[in-house]
């Protein structure tokens, strides 16, 4: 593939904050693809580049410049060679020179210009790169934002109804669900990833309100990301201005598991407290991922922030057994497949996901659908950029036909 022009500009994503947008031209045709941008971010994550007053003007000039000026007009046999070019030009562990967000809108709009250079959809052209079995992903559709998503107006970040099955059978029972509960809460406002942001006095009301709509259907569940790094200082978890050790914590998770239909469990500890993960996927972890009484899937995000490494020492441990891939967290789709190998070699599963802050792009469909990762976390039914990711699935489900 040889890539012809390079523009790059920036973009306000859902929260109104910039973000970066890149054009590359091969041939007669053009590829756009812009990032998206994380709230509740884990330390161990790619580097952000952002100017100091918020925008992203540094990582545009960046990607128009020194990276166009090194890919514009050369031929690649593969996308990991051009990965692995502008990697080494970044020449950082983490991507901080050129920055995260410039490299990985370059790394996905070559992989969508590569798929429109073949004629054939973005998600086969991503199985064929990563040697992955394509199937549609689980939705897990936000449907409550608290956490730093929604001031803390609900302790745990993000409450999820979890739809298996295909997209065209699952989206309607999301929406149905979506509606049903909008009703019961009436006027909550709207959290970062377009689910409704009520408040309750308790830690089971989110669950006592949302089971009984998923009795209503089979093959549903109940997901969270607690995103516990964001409620968690010196050794210390607060929920609902109430304490908890890591021990008691593990209580709660467990009596949550107990009481509701919880598929999984997402960050329930701060990202570096590896030995709480290991010791709570012991106790209530599924291996075998179906649903059983009390078991539960216990996913990494934070904790494994998409990289390869920390995927496998999480492994080495029995941390988790699922793994959240934002493919932002690491910074080009090599890497990014990389993870997936990576969660696959340790026996996990693979969970995609969207950020807080998010664009019209909608590479994370194809992505998820292409690995067949298990779910597909998209946000919720209140935002447009949300809905364009599930219209996507559902496109993708015909062209899978
Ligand atoms: C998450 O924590 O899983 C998430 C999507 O939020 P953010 O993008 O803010 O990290
Ligand atoms: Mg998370």
């Amino acid at each position: 593939m040889r890539i012809d022009a390079l523009t790059a500009r920036s973009i306000p994503d859902t929260r109104g904050r910039p973000t970066i947008e890149v054009t590359l031209q091969g041939s007669t045709l053009k590829a756009t693809a812009s990032v998206p941008s994380g709230k509740s971010t884990g330390s161990h994550e790619a580097f952000e580049l952002r100017d100091e007053d918020g925008g992203v003007q540094t990582a545009v000039a960046h990607a128009n410049g020194e990276i166009a000026q090194t890919i514009v007009g050369r031929q690649f046999d593969t996308l990991d060679e051009l990965d692995t070019l502008l990697i080494e030009l970044d020449g950082t562990p983490n991507k901080s020179r050129l920055g995260a967000n410039a490299i990985l809108a370059v790394s996905i709009a070559a992989q969508r210009l590569a798929a429109q250079l073949e004629g054939i959809p973005l998600w086969r052209a991503i199985a064929t790169r990563a040697g992955t079995t394509p199937s549609a992903p689980r939705l897990y559709v936000n449907v409550m934002n608290g956490g730093v998503h929604a001031d803390f107006r609900l302790p745990f970040q993000e409450y999820i109804l979890v739809v298996e099955g295909a997209t065209s059978e699952a989206l309607p029972i999301a929406r149905e669900v979506f509606a049903k509960l909008g009703e019961k809460l009436g006027n909550a406002p709207m959290g970062d990833e377009g689910g409704y942001a009520p408040t309750f006095a308790t830690l089971e009301e989110p669950f006592d309100l949302l089971a009984p709509l998923v009795a209503e259907h089979s093959h549903t569940s109940i997901a969270i990301d607690a995103a516990a790094s964001e409620f968690y200082k010196d050794g210390v978890y607060t929920l609902l201005s109430k304490a908890y050790s890591p021990d008691e914590l593990t209580t709660v998770y467990r009596e949550l598991t107990e009481r509701f239909p919880i598929h999984s469990i997402e960050d329930p500890f701060s990202e570096d407290a590896a030995r709480d993960f290991t010791r709570l996927t012991a106790a209530i972890g599924n291996p075998s991922t179906s649903l059983g009484a009390g078991k539960v899937l216990i996913v990494g995000d934070d904790l494994t922030v998409t990289n390869p490494s920390r995927i496998a020492s999480a492994a080495n441990t029995k941390e988790i057994n699922a793994v959240l891939i934002k493919p932002n967290q690491i910074g080009s789709v090599k890497e990014a497949i990389e993870a997936v190998r990576a969660t696959y070699a340790a026996g996990f599963v693979a969970i995609a996901s969207h950020r807080s802050g998010e664009t019209d792009d909608t590479f994370i469909a194809d992505f998820a659908y292409g690995i067949g990762a298990h779910g597909i976390k998209a946000g919720g039914l209140g935002q447009k950029e949300r809905l364009e990711k599930y219209e996507r699935l559902l496109e993708i489900e015909q062209e899978a036909r």
